[in-house]
């Protein structure tokens, strides 16, 4: 590499986000290079801001940046029901269908017996005091459908029967628009398991 050092250190950081390898990180610090710099200063108030301003929430463990966060302090939602999710990005996801009016708690991950990610990596304590602090009837288990979501799922519903609190798992199946014969193996399983009666 011939680029002066303030250029490789930019391609360099660059490298360390997902999915972006040294071509993609040199085009991104040339464009950066031809930026106007107010608008390089604000990106990277960006970067700083997102790191010093945000804060787990002390409810739901989602990121946020008042605590609680605005969906745990919304009264108008159902207190009755708590949907588990992994990420946060989970729960983007679940309020941009409209359809859940509960609330949330944010794992920040799974188990993973493999990459050495117990119980106690994630939120699980803090989802344990909310259940017996909170008038809870519902419990949605919407990890993701692969081994360690299910894994997760599975402990969950282990340490949580004794509550005698009701637990769901959400169900997969197909994904709209596809067609049965490319689905594979897992998937079809998984869409005949959660099958349910018509009228
Ligand atoms: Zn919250």
């Amino acid at each position: 590499m011939h680029y002066p050092e303030p250029v490789s250190k930019l391609i360099d950081s660059f490298t360390r986000l997902p999915g972006i390898g040294t071509k993609t990180a040199a085009r991104l610090a040339f464009h950066v290079i031809r930026m106007k710099e107010e608008d390089v200063v604000e990106f990277a108030k960006a970067l700083v801001n997102v790191k010093r301003n945000l804060h787990y929430c002390s409810v739901c463990c989602n990121i946020t940046d008042v605590d609680p966060c605005r969906i745990c302090t919304d009264k108008s939602r159902d207190s009755s029901v708590i949907c588990v999710i992994q990420e946060p990005k989970d729960l983007v996801a679940m309020e941009r269908t409209k359809e859940f009016q509960g609330y949330y708690h944010v794992l920040h991950g799974a188990i993973s017996p493999m990459e050495g990610i117990g119980p106690d990596e994630i939120r699980v304590a803090e989802l344990l005091t909310r259940l017996s602090d909170e008038k809870v009837k519902e419990l949605i288990l919407a990890t993701n459908p692969n081994i360690e979501g299910e894994a997760t799922a599975m402990y969950l519903s282990r340490l949580v029967k004794p509550f005698g609190i009701k637990m769901t798992r959400i169900a997969h199946g197909l994904p709209v628009g596809g067609d049965l014969e490319y689905a594979d193996e897992v998937t079809l399983s998984k869409a005949l398991e959660g099958r349910r009666e018509l009228f």
